[in-house]
């Protein structure tokens, strides 16, 4: 059994042949500055490129350093993240984003605050570089999950981020299925802080996540970590049925004075469409939560890997 280093690195990678031997440089660069004891695992998330081979290059010429865990399909980045920290060894687990825009530069800081006792270090991101669709829809989601769940993050989307051994631990432990990593390690934090770091555009390639992922991943995160959007429908459902109660009550006294009526068809109309796509909306919402059971339910495993390649 090799020597626990201080510090595990984790990396997913999907598609990231060209952003990998840059990225490799300048990790292995800052890391050998620090002076401290590190290993660098990759998780080959059922990339269709040269990833994997750039991947067993990296472990070969630096076999106690680099560990790489290959997966036999695309389960998503958290998972690859997720099966990195059943393998991490570190005292210290920083998570890094292949694609360059998480500047390997800013882990120092990372360690500083680490050093300072905190045991988990988020981070959010200086005039971060998307489009300005996602800075947008971002801002609105921050806020929501703010509101509606008791994390407390500026920037849910930025992963270059620290956490202590223990809470990497409970991480595995509780064997999530669809979970947002910095969600759920921020659950588990006693001392949690944040700082800012350099955000650079994507170097190389196109963002893997498309609308329907970030959609899907926004979901898991609000529906995995609070029943609000569940008690908000309850609410809602309440005051409808109180109102509509009034409504009946005025029109039957009327048919009894005025006599009935028949205007007003099409506001009733209105009304009802309005009360049937509120109907719909929460049977999806219930879904949502039913389907986190269902998968929770399942004994199906969350990744398969194929292979770990490292130094027996
Ligand atoms: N990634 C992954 N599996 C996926 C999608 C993404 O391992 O199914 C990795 C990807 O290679 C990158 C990181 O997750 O290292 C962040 O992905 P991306 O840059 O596409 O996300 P964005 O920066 O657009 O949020
Ligand atoms: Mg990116």
């Amino acid at each position: 059994m090799p020597k626990a280093p201080e510090l595990s690195v984790v990396i997913p990678v999907y598609n990231e042949a060209e952003n990998l031997p840059p990225l490799f440089q300048r990790l292995t660069h800052v890391l050998d500055q620090q002076g401290l004891s590190y290993e660098i695992i990759f998780t080959n998330d059922g990339s269709h490129d040269a990833s994997l081979d750039l991947l067993k290059k990296f472990h070969n010429d630096n076999p106690r350093t680099v560990r790489v865990i290959d997966f036999h399909g695309n389960f998503g980045q958290h998972m690859a993240i997720m099966a990195a920290f059943e393998q991490a060894r570190g005292q210290t687990i920083v998570t890094l984003d292949a694609d360059l825009q998480n500047p390997p530069e800013e882990i120092p800081k990372l360690m500083e605050k680490i050093k300072e006792g905190f045991d988990y270090v988020g981070s959010y991101r200086h005039n971060r570089q998307d489009s300005f669709f996602r800075t947008h829809v971002s801002r609105l989601v921050n806020w929501f999950r703010e509101t509606t769940t008791d994390i407390k993050m500026r920037d849910q989307g930025c992963m270059l981020r620290a956490y202590s051994r223990q809470i990497i631990e409970q991480i595995v432990r509780s064997g999530e299925r669809s979970t947002f990593i910095p969600a759920l390690a921020y659950k588990f934090s006693g001392r949690p802080t944040e700082v800012e770091v350099k955000h650079d555009l994507r170097v190389a390639g196109l963002s893997k996540y498309n609308l329907y992922r970030l959609i899907r991943l926004n979901f898991d995160l609000i529906t995995g970590f609070s029943l609000i959007p569940l008690q908000l429908f309850t609410i809602f459902g309440i005051a409808v049925s109180g109102l509509s109660g009034l409504l009946v009550l005025y029109m039957l006294l009327r048919r009894f004075i005025i006599g009935p009526e028949a205007e007003g068809l099409f506001t009733l109309f209105a009304i009802l469409f309005f009360l049937i796509s509120v109907v719909i909306t929460g049977i999806g919402i219930v879904g949502e939560y039913v389907g986190r059971i269902f998968q929770t339910l399942s004994q199906r495993p969350r990744y398969i890997i194929r292979e770990i390649i490292e130094k027996k």
